[in-house]
This record gives C-alpha cells, structure tokens and sequence, in this order.
C-alpha cells in the first residue's frame, strides 16, 4: 500500500532531482527531504536549486521520532499549499519504514 508523495522541487540545490515533502509523526512537522542527498530543508524555498546549499540538515534535526509522508492537507496547514510541484504514487519511493530504519 504506497501513500501519494507530494514533491516540494524537482531540483535540489545539489542537483540530485526531487524534494519531497516529509512529516513528523510526534510533533506534524512538515518539511522537505531530498532521498539523493540526504539533506532535510525547512521549506520548499530552500529546496529550490536556485536556493543553493546553505545549511546541512537532516530528519533527525526535524523528527527525533520518526516520519511519515503527509497528506494534502498536512501540506497546506503548514503554509506549503502553493509550493507542491508535482505528486506521484509513491511506488518508487523509499516506503515510510525504509526511511524511518534508516535515519531515525
Ligand atoms: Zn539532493
């Protein structure tokens, strides 16, 4: 059973390709995570390519406890409506559970 994943850039500021967006599973946090990279990002403004890299984060500085991917209205609530580039099935993503065992 795969969820929709939302993406939040289709360049990372690297150059790895999709952002896609992530949520805490204790405190909703919703922020933007680049599977290529590695590298966790506040908002969708700094998961642009156009951004740059200026900070390295990564899950754990945002969800100690875990993620999961948000739904639309996770998304919108935390001001992000706007900023949803593209979705897809998720079938081809890592599954909450491979990200969740390998960087929580
Ligand atoms: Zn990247």
């Amino acid at each position: 059973m795969y969820k929709t994943v939302y993406h939040a850039s289709e360049m990372c500021p690297v150059g790895c390709g999709q952002v896609i967006y992530l949520e805490g599973v204790s405190n909703q946090k919703v922020f933007c995570y680049c599977t290529g990279c590695g590298i966790a990002f506040d908002n969708p403004d700094k998961a642009q390519w156009e951004a740059g890299v200026n900070e390295m984060k990564h899950i754990k500085d945002f969800s100690p406890e875990g993620i999961r991917y948000p739904n639309k209205e996770a998304i919108v609530a935390a001001g992000f409506g706007n900023h949803i580039t593209d979705s897809d099935s998720g079938s081809h993503c890592y599954t909450e559970q491979e990200l969740n065992e390998e960087h929580i």
